[in-house]
């Protein structure tokens, strides 16, 4: 029988509930249970994938195709399980299901109300990813308790709790004890108001994650336990982690957490398992290289807009026992300065996905200045897009070489839109998403980085390489590696006279995790330390 383990957040927003969430899966898992995890949004967007990186980070892509919150990358990176479009539910989604079902008489004579067909349509979404394999369902709530568009959601939990069994469901909340300097103490006030509101709802939390600054003494604990009505050892301290993210879960081990849940469910679990795990924070904690690695892109300011490509890169540094440090480029700031000055103290260059005009002319600037100084280049979606223009123009002396996404007059249009993408009319959902095979040539460095003819990998695009010239890149030294099975599209391009010259058409960042590092990250950042120590 399949168990449900809500978590919600209170007090205020960015408290860590994914990693928490994720944390907790891993645990779980640790323990031989098998683990989904699901996502609650409460904006009415449908899916996160026309949304502005600025408001809400990376747009994560599953295998299935999903445009989805960037809290799966961590759902999949702790727990190494693939998520699907079951995973992630908007109040978009939610809506536009059930006005679609409106539309086709499927309530006819009946009043549609948010109590109970909303709430009904948001039971079903938790139900979406049983399967007879599944022993824990993690689903957390975005926003926090309080919010109005979080209602229908808690609402529905309560009404889940209600229907599936108080044995049969947990509620973890995650709330902030903050620290007052003056009075020179942690305060439970705001975490008492926040279950308080949950209880008004009818959900009554059966754990505490709490954030703070300070360790929680027992008398803390035993406030927040009396107060908010839960056992003391389920009153869990989360403290910020010194190192890694990927430490989270090693402290709520230490606080005996996946004990805790087991026993309130009754579940049946073996030991716990965190062998590989405690490993690979040891190696990022002691890692003794470093390299440094410049991300080119529109958002320089902004971590959560290439999330899984820092991950990626920390993933791969680990397997190197060294620290990768990150520099966010502002393409803008490389047309202002020039390439040199600005990407004079790294080891590596990697232009990530992007969209539209702004800031390209710096990507390929960045592109030649990579390619003509052999520094290793990585060139993701629209970084590989980057790559082919640059090479076009001054390579290729194709001047006036572009992408049909931000100039339609040029007479050079190396990269341009899909056949099938010529009669799309609406944006949402409608790129080429999702996992794809794609077979790498004989003898080429991407083939030689795999260790293997077909791979798939995971893509979010409406533009691609111009068929057209395949030849004069290929006579001119550019190597299209790697090709869809049906011939038609070129997924990965490399440079055959360069120490690392990478550009793929897919995003290999989907698919790193810790204890199993992308080979494709892995061969950058050992190039970038190669040419680290070349510089010496
Ligand atoms: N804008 C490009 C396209 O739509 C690249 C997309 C991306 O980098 N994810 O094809």
């Amino acid at each position: 029988m399949t168990k449900f383990i809500f978590v919600t957040g209170g007090v205020v927003s960015s408290l860590g509930k994914g990693i928490t969430a994720a944390s907790i899966g891993l645990l779980l898992k640790s323990r031989g249970l098998s683990v989904i995890h699901q996502k609650f949004d409460p904006y009415l967007n449908v899916d996160p994938g026309t949304m502005n990186p600025y408001q809400h980070g990376e747009v994560y892509v599953t295998d299935d195709g999903a445009e989805t919150d960037l809290d799966l990358g961590h759902y999949e990176r702790f727990t190494g399980v693939t998520t699907t479009q079951n995973c992630n539910y908007t109040s978009g989604r939610i809506y536009d299901s059930l006005i679609k079902k409106e539309r086709r008489g499927d309530y006819l004579g009946g009043t549609v109300q948010v109590v109970p067909h909303v709430t009904t349509e948001i039971c079903d979404s938790i139900r979406s990813v049983v399967t007879p394999e599944i022993d824990v369902v993690i689903s957390e709530i975005g926003g926090t308790v309080g919010d109005i568009e979080s209602l229908p959601f808690l609402e529905a939990l309560r009404q889940f709790q209600q229907q599936t069994g108080r044995s049969n469901t947990l509620f973890i909340h995650v709330t902030l004890i903050p620290y007052l300097e003056r009075a020179g103490e942690v305060k439970t006030k705001p975490t008492q108001h926040s279950v308080g509101r949950l209880r008004e709802i009818g959900i009554i939390p059966d754990i505490l994650i709490c954030r703070t600054e300070k360790h929680l003494d027992k008398e803390v604990r035993r406030k927040l336990s009396l107060f908010c009505n839960v056992d003391e050892e389920a009153v869990i301290e989360a403290m910020d982690v010194p190192n890694t993210i990927y430490e989270v879960p090693l402290e709520f081990a230490a606080q005996e957490l996946d004990t805790v849940i087991i026993d309130s469910l009754g579940l049946r679990a073996g030991r716990r398992k965190l062998k590989q795990w405690r490993e690979y924070v040891d190696r990022v904690t002691n890692a003794e290289r470093e390299t440094t690695i410049a991300i080119v892109g529109k958002y320089s300011e902004l971590l959560d807009a290439y999330k899984s490509i820092h991950e990626s890169l920390n993933h791969a540094g680990a397997a190197h026992n060294a620290r990768v440090h990150i520099e966010t480029v502002s393409s803008e700031d490389i047309e202002e300065k020039g390439a040199a000055e600005v990407l004079k103290g790294c080891d590596g260059i990697l232009v990530p996905g992007g969209f539209g005009g702004r800031g390209v002319e710096g990507k390929i600037l960045a592109v030649q200045y990579a390619r003509e100084n052999k520094i290793p280049y990585f060139g993701i979606c629209y970084g590989m897009h980057m790559a082919v223009i640059e090479f076009a123009r001054n390579v290729l002396d194709l001047k006036d070489a572009d992408t049909h996404e931000n100039n339609e007059k040029t007479t050079n249009p190396v990269i341009n839109l899909m056949e099938e993408q010529k009669k799309i009319m609406n944006l949402g959902g409608t790129m080429r998403l999702g996992a794809f095979p794609c077979n790498l040539v004989k003898g080429t460095a991407i083939r030689k980085i795999y260790g293997r003819e077909q791979i798939s990998e995971r893509h979010r695009h409406r533009f691609e390489f111009n068929n057209d010239y395949r030849e004069q890149f290929e006579k001119a030294g550019m190597v299209l590696a790697g090709i869809s099975p049906n011939g038609m599209l070129v997924e990965t391009v490399e440079l055959s006279d360069h120490p690392w010259f990478i550009g793929v058409q897919f995003h290999p960042e989907f698919k790193s995790r810790p204890v199993d590092p992308h080979p494709l990250f892995k061969g950058f950042i050992g190039a970038s330390l190669d040419n680290k120590g070349k510089k010496k």
